[in-house]
């Protein structure tokens, strides 16, 4: 069944009104029917319903709710990703990625040897298109929720942070012994563990950043013996997560 995200003001008594890019989507791309069921999510409580399509015009799709959807996709764990601002377009690729694995919140970060620089002017746009992805990802992948991306942080930003989780990991290259693993294997499983995993962009962390998240309570682990992309770091990592405490 196909998935959709509502604003509260969108869900009336017992009906629903989609509006927007989606009506084009429904209409033209997947060329729904009357009759036809589709789960729709309200973006604000994450509560999805059960859904048929009572009306369709160019201007919205109008349905019925049949029953409130109490099965949830979302992971038995928040994970957070804090991402050392990739080259080019790395950070859609992460966001479309880390949004169908499970993530929470994504939070840019502009680590000393980050080579991209994002300007305040150019920010609100890029903060755009990201936050388009992960609905267009979280769509897809039939989430409850839209990850958020947040704004671009700097280091200072994250080890305030530190303290709201259980734990917050570090992928760090030149950890030797610390395995994601060992630190995954000490964890109390319990629901709604809260995990924050930080990597680094293409040129890795400075020593003083390591140093800093350190002391702030980050645990640097490894994740083996090769070097991963940056891209392909926060997902090994969310991988391993979801493994151990959603499957
Ligand atoms: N410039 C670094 C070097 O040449 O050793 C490599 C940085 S790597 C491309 C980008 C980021 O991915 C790292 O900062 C780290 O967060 C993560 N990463 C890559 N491989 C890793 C590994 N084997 N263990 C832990 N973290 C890793």
């Amino acid at each position: 069944m196909y998935k959709f995200f509502v604003e509260d003001n969108q869900i009336k008594n017992n009906e629903i009104e989609i509006i927007g890019e989606d009506v084009n989507h429904i209409l033209n791309v997947l060329r729904l029917n009357i009759n036809e069921e589709i789960i729709i999510c309200n973006k604000n409580t994450n509560k999805s319903y059960i859904t048929k399509i009572i009306n369709l015009s160019k201007e919205k799709i109008v349905c019925n709710i049949t029953s409130e959807n109490v099965e949830t996709t979302e992971a038995r764990v928040n994970i957070d990703i804090y991402q050392g601002l990739p080259k080019a377009d790395k950070m859609e690729q992460i966001i479309q990625k880390a949004t169908e694995i499970g993530i929470k919140n994504i939070f840019p970060v502009a680590f000393e040897r980050c080579v991209v620089k994002i300007d305040k002017k150019a920010e609100g746009k890029k903060l755009e298109r990201w936050n388009k992805i992960a609905e267009a990802s979280a769509k897809q992948s039939k989430r409850d929720f839209i990850p958020k991306v947040e704004n671009i942080i700097n280091l200072e930003n994250i080890c305030k942070s530190i303290p709201k989780y259980d734990i917050i990991l570090l992928a760090y290259e030149n950890e030797k012994v610390n395995t994601i693993k060992a630190e995954l294997q000490k964890l109390q499983k319990k629901d709604n563990l809260n995990i924050g995993i930080i990597v680094g962009p293409e040129g890795g962390f400075s020593d003083k950043e390591v140093d800093s998240l350190v002391l702030a309570g980050a645990k640097c682990v490894t994740l083996g013996k090769r070097i991963l992309r940056t891209e392909t770091a926060g997902l090994v990592m969310l991988s391993n997560i979801v493994y151990e405490f959603d499957l």
